[in-house]
């Protein structure tokens, strides 16, 4: 599951996406992650981690990872085919979510393409080749499905008014994630693949001003916060250029650099983790002398599937799971007594895996 880059030219995509790559997970710890130029494979920043690294001296600590794709040259126009513009689109339709980034810095070095620094309209000039991609697909679908309509099919009819409303909700300008959907509704448009029906989050690019004095004097912040609470999408505002600089430093140096800057954290920690609630996913926790590790897992997903990501044979011989929260395994100071306090609970194959279990499975080989 990745995460796709959209934004216009100029707004600091390839800055952002440099910062990502250059902090990122090394490539040869994750075999199993595409590495393509434009793709960028970060750990996702979990202090749990260090916590339990502290706990069990481990040989090797891993932690979760999420790919951003870099999806540049998206201009307007894109729908009809300008700018490169389809392939563009096809790119987004692999992702399965799209951190937009927004230019909320003034520099009258940048240029910017439409002339000046206006968040909104940049939001609506991709937003609309989105739609109007999305208008053309379901047109098709509509074409389709009239005809079973027509002569008779109930299935067919229902679809096909559901895809009307949903159009005229487009033609509006409004993207396909807004719209108020029965949960027959939501199955159905699943099956449409709609640029608009993925999940957003607004990366709003800030100066190193506003960083230094605060970005809640940064009006075109708010700008975009006001625009994204419509549509219930997350805002994290970051100055991509400072991320880049940061994400070149050691981790002395980097300390170093957050603290004169009076930041807890890199801007780039809060807009991975954001990214990675944004895909649904959670981290349940592995322990041991060897090795302590974050594992990835849909929210809602089962014991026996967890473990199925530790191993096949695990999910396939699996008895049960052994789950202490990370919150009670840390306050009761160790394993043995996380059990002697009752804390460890026997879980079965029902059991819904909730973020950051610490977890030993129990299996048959
Ligand atoms: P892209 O076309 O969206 O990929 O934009 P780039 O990442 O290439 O950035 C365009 C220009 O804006 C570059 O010269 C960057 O150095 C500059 N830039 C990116 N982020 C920031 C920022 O936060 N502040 C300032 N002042 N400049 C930035």
């Amino acid at each position: 599951m990745k995460l796709g880059i959209v934004g216009l030219p100029n707004v600091g995509k390839s800055t952002l996406f440099n910062a990502i790559t250059q902090a990122g997970a090394e490539s040869a710890n994750y075999p199993f992650c595409t590495i393509e130029p434009n793709v960028g494979v970060v750990a996702v920043p979990d202090s749990r981690l260090e916590k339990l690294a502290e706990m069990y001296k481990p040989k090797k600590v891993t932690p979760a990872v999420v790919e951003f794709y870099d999806i540049a040259g998206l201009v307007k126009g894109a729908s009809k085919g300008e700018g490169l513009g389809n392939k563009f689109l096809s790119h987004i339709r692999e992702v399965a979510a799209i951190v937009h980034v927004v230019r909320c810095f003034e520099d009258t070095n940048i240029v910017h393409v439409e002339g000046s620094v206006d968040p909104i309209r940049d939001i609506e000039t991709i937003n609309l080749e989105l739609i109007l991609s999305d208008i053309e697909i379901l047109e098709r679908r509509i074409d389709k499905v009239s005809k079973s309509a027509r002569s008779g099919d109930k299935k067919a009819k229902e679809e096909l008014s559901f895809m009307e409303r949903l159009k005229v909700h487009l033609e509006e300008g409004n993207p396909a994630r807004t719209l108020e959907m029965t949960d027959d509704e939501k199955e159905l448009i699943k099956q449409y693949f709609l640029l608009t029906s993925k999940p957003v989050l607004y990366a709003a690019n800030v100066s190193e001003d506003d960083v230094i004095n605060g970005y809640e004097n940064n009006p075109y912040v708010k700008m975009v916060e006001e625009y994204a609470k419509n549509e219930n999408s997350e805002v994290i505002p970051i100055c991509a250029k400072l991320e880049e600089e940061i994400s070149k430093l050691d981790d002395e140096e980097k300390k170093e650099f957050l603290k004169d800057y009076g930041l807890d954290e890199p801007g780039l920690n809060r807009l991975i983790k954001a990214s990675y609630r944004l895909l649904g996913l959670i981290s349940f926790l592995t322990a041991g002398p060897d090795e302590v590790r974050a594992w990835t897992i849909t929210e809602g997903t089962k014991a026996p599937q967890a473990a199925g990501k530790i191993h096949s044979d695990i999910e396939r011989g699996f008895i049960r799971a052994e789950v202490t929260s990370f919150e009670d395994l840390i306050a009761a100071g160790s394993e043995t007594a996380a059990k002697e306090k009752g804390l460890t609970r026997l879980e079965g194959k029902d059991y819904v895996m909730r973020d950051g279990d610490v977890v030993l499975f129990r299996f048959n080989v």
